[in-house]
């Protein structure tokens, strides 16, 4: 891997749209989450000032702007209500896209996840903290693993579960990933992976940079790019790479 300083222009002239994962990357790590009975709390967190400058102005240069994730539409649209605009969503791990107010679906997972979704509601202990509220993967937030989770999933061999450090995503095993959505997001804007620079944080991002022309690794102990951002100092990767782009 390089380091991003040696990001080239040259490198960057086919590119016509930029890849973002959101929490660790657009904003900092971290959902703040409690349920009690049937009421749920969470946090949501805003995109900073700063970050909403670089987009519109990324925006202006020409470039098409996607935002990747394993949060739900609702929260994402809350949390980048003021450059909605300027972007496309994808949502839930590449399962559906918002762009100007149209949904795209990209994956059902209804009849897949159905029953692991009541079983995995019937675990109750400490470790839990809460469902989050999706409409096509299951995300339980645990304060750590949790074995009672992993063997429930395991148990089905079309499934998997991701563990990001706060919550597991339960998802269909190849057919519902971030790079499922950006191929269908490739479709819609009739882009080639030549023209795609992704950037992201976590093990769940992998599949998204492989699907890539530049990945980009905004931490390299978790997913491998062809450059990574170096997690120094108190600025977020994704301001960090806007930068550098915006430079170059
Ligand atoms: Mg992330």
């Amino acid at each position: 891997m390089k380091s991003l300083n040696q990001l080239s222009k040259k490198e960057l002239k086919k590119i016509k749209m930029i890849v973002f994962d959101v929490d660790g990357v657009l904003v900092p790590r971290g959902t703040k989450i409690k349920q009690l009975g049937n009421i749920t709390t969470l946090e949501t967190k805003i995109i900073a000032p700063r970050q909403i400058e670089q987009i519109k102005t990324l925006h202006t240069k020409g470039f098409l702007i996607n935002i990747s994730s394993g949060r739900s539409l609702c929260m994402l649209q809350e949390m980048f209500r003021e450059i909605l605009p300027f972007v496309s969503l994808s949502y839930e791990c590449g399962s559906a896209t918002w762009y100007k107010g149209d949904v795209y679906q990209h994956v059902n997972s209804f009849t897949n996840l159905q029953k692991v979704f009541l079983q995995l509601k019937k675990v109750t202990n400490k470790n839990i903290k809460g469902f989050e509220p999706k409409e096509f993967i299951v995300t339980i937030h645990c304060k750590k693993k949790d074995k009672n989770i992993e063997k429930i999933v395991g148990e089905y061999k079309n499934l998997c579960t991701h563990w990001n450090g706060e919550a597991y995503d339960v998802l269909v095993k190849n057919k519902q990933n971030k790079a499922v959505g950006l191929r269908q997001v490739m479709k819609i804007f009739r882009l080639k992976k030549e023209n795609i620079m992704a950037i992201g944080d976590n093990y769940n991002d992998h599949e998204l940079l492989q699907a890539s022309g530049i990945p980009i690794s905004a931490d390299k102990s978790r997913v491998k790019g062809k450059f990574y951002v170096p997690l120094t100092g108190k600025l977020l990767p994704a301001d960090k790479l806007m930068q550098k782009i915006l430079l170059l």
